[in-house]
């Protein structure tokens, strides 16, 4: 094991007032989790996690541990923080099933979940607890949203998923998947058929264009429909990558492991958007970077770019006259998605703002009695534990709302 979860409980000074805590979004207790499990309470660690937070194995892997928990710890200031990723990964797989979750007895009221997301997911957890009688509908074969269609094995391996889809199908979860609602079933058929509430998680699947000549040419693609399944894809041996967040790192990364030679990125500025670790991956990897390159048009032999021309704060103040051909055998457009409209268009009331995202209240109302939301569909393209800790917030007023009408 690279990192011994024992002698990093151990170095945890068990603060009076946790930064850590502080730093995470959904903030988990994580001193009172360290001291169970220096106590040998590894049961009530576990509870004490899912409990928090039901996505607790998927985020120790995946959250900006860096700039959250991690980047909070006092230890931090003056040497290296406690691994604290380490010890959530290794207490909530070990108790993923493990911890039972205590449900309270049926209360007879069904509840639709649609999106097997993050968000999707802590809904469904979250009412089954409560004796909700949940069903999951998911325009996929499989559960996870973007954990199972856009971040990469080598980062989060998919077994987990299915260890997921167990542990909600043991509560007594249903799930519909390759069931698109919007489609062939609309919101208001899940009304007819007895659901007291419904809940929307559908993220953002709609990827965002560049809006330049040729992105319609049979040598590029985007991001998001690239990493739902890289297998489909023949990039050839020279990839050039648009953008530099999060997205386009597991992009070019991928890329190399299904054995691209030459992938290189493109941003406008001159800085990566990504965190620090998964710029520095995506370098050892053998991804190359290119800065301040704003894209002009993609032709047959690659992208067309312009030189941004930056202040000294790094703002684009404009840009080269000339122009440079880039020779790549394929392009990958990763500049962030939006949401689609099916479920907009298909509902009658249901209003978005202007960018398409849902209008909610602060707790997840939509503009429709009775249906809420949460995640990327309302915060935008974000993070894992924002759309847990949101969905938190929503599952107390579901639960409101549903009790309101006995
Ligand atoms: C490539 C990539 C890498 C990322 N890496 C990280 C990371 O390392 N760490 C991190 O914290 N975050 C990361 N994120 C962001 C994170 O994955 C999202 O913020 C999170 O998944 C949002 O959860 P969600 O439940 O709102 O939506 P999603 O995960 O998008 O799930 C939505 C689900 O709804 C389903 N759906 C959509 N429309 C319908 C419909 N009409 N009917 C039925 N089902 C429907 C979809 O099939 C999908 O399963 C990444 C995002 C991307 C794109």
């Amino acid at each position: 094991m690279a990192v011994h979860v024992i002698d990093e409980a151990n170095r945890c000074l068990q603060c009076k007032k946790p930064m850590c805590m502080e730093g995470c979004p959904i903030h988990t207790p994580i001193p009172a989790v360290i001291r169970a499990l220096k106590e040998g309470k590894l049961e009530d660690a576990g509870q004490m996690l899912f409990e928090n937070n039901p996505m607790s194995l998927v985020c120790s892997l995946v959250c900006n541990h860096e700039r959250q928990c991690e980047g909070h710890c006092v230890l931090g200031r003056k040497g290296q923080p406690v691994h604290v990723s380490s010890i959530e990964n290794y207490i909530s797989d070990t108790c993923l099933e493990r911890v039972k979750s205590k449900c309270a007895p049926e209360n007879g009221k069904k509840v639709a979940v649609i999106g097997a997301g993050p968000a999707g997911i802590t809904i469904a957890i979250m009412l089954a607890r409560r004796g909700y009688g949940v069903t999951i509908f998911d325009a996929r074969d499989k559960i996870g949203g973007v954990l199972q269609y856009g971040i990469p094995e080598f980062r989060l391996p998919k077994a987990i998923l299915d260890r997921y889809k167990k542990k909600l199908l043991s509560m007594g979860i249903k799930i519909r998947p390759n069931t698109t609602v919007g489609g062939a079933l609309e919101i208001k058929d899940l009304f007819r058929d007895g659901y007291k509430s419904i809940f929307i998680g559908t993220g953002v699947w709609r990827p965002k264009t560049l809006g330049v000549k040729g992105e319609s040419l049979g040598t590029v693609h985007f991001a998001i429909d690239y990493l739902a399944n890289p297998d489909a894809y023949e990039l050839g041996d020279r990839v050039a990558v648009i953008g530099v967040g999060n997205s386009a790192m597991d992009v070019a990364r991928t890329a190399i492991r299904k054995g691209s030679h030459s992938v290189t990125l493109y941003a406008r500025g001159s800085h990566s958007d990504a965190s620090l670790h998964e710029t520095q991956y995506a370098m050892l990897d053998g991804a190359r970077f290119e800065f301040n390159k704003s894209i002009v048009e993609i032709n047959d032999q690659g992208p067309v770019f312009r030189n941004t021309l930056c202040d000294q704060d790094g703002n684009v103040t404009g840009y080269s006259r000339e122009t440079e051909q880039v020779y790549a055998d394929s392009v990958i457009i990763s500049i962030s998605q939006g949401p689609k409209s099916k479920l907009v268009n298909t509902t009658e009331g249901l209003r978005a703002t202007k960018n398409g995202l849902l209008e909610t209240s602060e707790k997840g109302e939509t503009t429709v009695e009775g249906i809420f939301a949460s995640g990327d569909v309302v915060l935008g393209a974000r993070t894992v534990v924002e759309a847990v800790a949101y969905s938190k917030t929503v599952v107390e007023a579901m639960d409101k709302y549903m009790r309101s009408k006995e």
